[in-house]
């Protein structure tokens, strides 16, 4: 079976042990098991387990583990290298497991492993609280938070894993862990960064924050041309009053939308978008300046509530269009990296492709680098360069250019990658290192304690080294 092939009474053996369904290519709901987000990825599982809960999560495990096969974990399987699938071998789908337990006394949630954002947010939100996700409502919580999680509330809150307060792991002998501080800590460092190498993540436990019903949103676009007034100022606006805001800048082109004027379709935007998780009013005082920066093509700004700005942008992500994502981290934003951002923007192939440039620092910059696995908390800007495109003619001009741009913005960069926005990993070993730095070497020696035999290597893997 190293060829991931299964024989079918060991299959049916597993089948049995599960509470949820095991699907095999030709059974109905096979097909849609292996559709993913980012179109760019066909594969052929020869089996997805369904699971229902930890018990069916170690049960899959100990199968791949003693038959040898390649072993893939889908969470919300939005991750941007098409690593949730694999040919051949076992696919441990986590879909069906979204439950969501708010407490809100404690202000606590456990989340099942297979939540989306929204699935997370609907349900603190009732109680008026929100946890530290992402800014795409449809985006798996496990991948994102075991790779860091950087939200709007990145710099009021800090990063999804800083609000991790313990998870469940189903660890590659099977046995499931809980992961706390308290409690197999080195375990609970690893995976606030460290992605899904040490196991499968069956439920993640949260620190919950006030935050909402309603919150303000800034939501708006400049010419492309008074790039560095907007993006020095958004700098200038954080430095001088802190706001509890984590605003991204976003260059890309005007899309054919009703909310923006006919006449300028297609004309290259600066855009600052961010969330003010206060009082609404508050926020939008606070966030008027950024606002106020230059004429604006549109300002579609205003008061949401807060499950409504945590999806504002779904739509531009729509599943199966095909997508490559790569990132750079930059200590400084001078006029000339300006000037080149602007020039790679309007280079792209794809009009619906942009690059964004997310404020780091606050509270994601107050946790200290080697406190977690996530690393390169304390550079100011990270830039996600997005191919974002639809015919598959296109896709060599598209990932060529965010690998052309990434190449020219690190000659402004002090190093590092964010591991979430991976491209298809193809810089192996080379990549770890980027995303890890000075963490890397402790990471592999936790990896030897918890998968010696790198079993959970379908990811941006991190080599077992005693
Ligand atoms: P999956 O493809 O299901 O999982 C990705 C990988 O994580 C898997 O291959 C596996 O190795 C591992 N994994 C998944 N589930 C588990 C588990 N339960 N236990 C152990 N390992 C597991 N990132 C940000 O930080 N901020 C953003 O705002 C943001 N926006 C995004 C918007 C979109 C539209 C997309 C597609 C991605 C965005 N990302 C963002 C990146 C996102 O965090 C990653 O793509 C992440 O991997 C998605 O997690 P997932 O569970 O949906 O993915």
């Amino acid at each position: 079976t190293a060829d991931g092939a299964v024989p079918r009474a060991r299959a049916d053996e597993l089948a049995a042990r599960l509470r949820g369904r095991l699907l095999r290519p030709g059974d109905q709901g096979y097909e849609p098991a292996r559709e993913l987000w980012n179109g760019m990825i066909d594969k052929h599982p020869a089996l997805v387990a369904r699971c229902r809960g930890e018990e069916d999560v170690a049960a899959a495990v100990d199968f791949a583990r003693d038959l040898g096969l390649p072993l893939a974990v889908r969470g919300g399987g939005h991750g941007v290298a098409g690593q949730a699938l694999c040919d051949g071998g076992l696919v441990i789908d986590l879909s069906e497991m979204t439950e969501v337990a708010v407490d809100p006394d404690a202000r606590t949630a456990r989340a099942g492993g297979g939540c989306t954002l929204a699935d997370v947010d609907r349900a603190t939100q009732r109680h008026g609280l929100a946890t530290p996700l992402g800014v795409v409502s449809a985006t798996g919580i496990a991948g994102l938070t075991l790779s860091g999680g950087m939200g709007w509330l990145r710099r009021s809150h800090g990063l999804s894993c800083d609000n991790l307060l313990s998870a469940r792991v189903v660890t590659a002998d099977g046995r499931v862990l809980t992961a706390r501080e308290e409690e197999n800590a080195d375990l609970f460092w690893a995976i606030r960064g460290g992605g899904g190498n040490f196991g499968v993540v069956a439920s993640f436990e949260y620190r919950l924050h006030p935050v909402g019903p309603e919150v303000y949103f800034c939501n708006v676009y400049f010419p492309a041309d008074r790039a560095r007034e907007v993006l020095r100022d958004c700098e200038r606006c954080l430095a001088e009053t802190p706001v509890p805001a984590g605003p991204i800048g976003v260059l890309g082109r005007i899309p054919e939308a009703p909310e923006f004027p006919p006449g300028s379709y297609g004309q290259p935007f600066v855009a600052l978008l961010a969330l003010h998780p206060g009082d609404p009013a508050v926020g939008e005082r606070a966030l008027l300046p950024f606002r106020d920066i230059a004429e604006p093509i549109a300002d579609l700004s205003g008061v949401l509530p807060y499950t409504g700005a945590q999806s504002v942008l779904d739509e531009d992500y729509p599943d199966g269009r095909r997508y490559y994502w790569k990132s750079v981290y930059a200590d400084g934003l001078g006029d000339e990296l300006i000037d080149r951002l602007t020039v790679h923007a309007a280079a792209a192939p794809s009009a619906d492709s942009t690059i964004d440039i997310w404020y780091q620092g606050g509270a994601m910059a107050r946790v200290g680098e080697q406190e977690t696995a996530f690393a390169n908390r304390s550079a100011p800007y990270l830039f996600g360069v997005e191919g974002n495109w639809t015919a598959a003619d296109d896709s060599a001009a598209n990932v060529a250019w965010v690998r052309d741009t990434v190449a020219d913005l690190r000659s402004y960069s002090g190093g590092g990658t964010y591991l979430n926005f991976p491209g298809f990993l193809e810089e192996g070993e080379q990549l770890m290192r980027e995303g890890y730095g000075r963490n890397y070497e402790r990471l592999a020696q936790i990896k030897a304690a918890y998968d010696p035999g790198n079993l959970f290597r379908l990811n941006a893997n991190i080599r077992p080294r005693g």
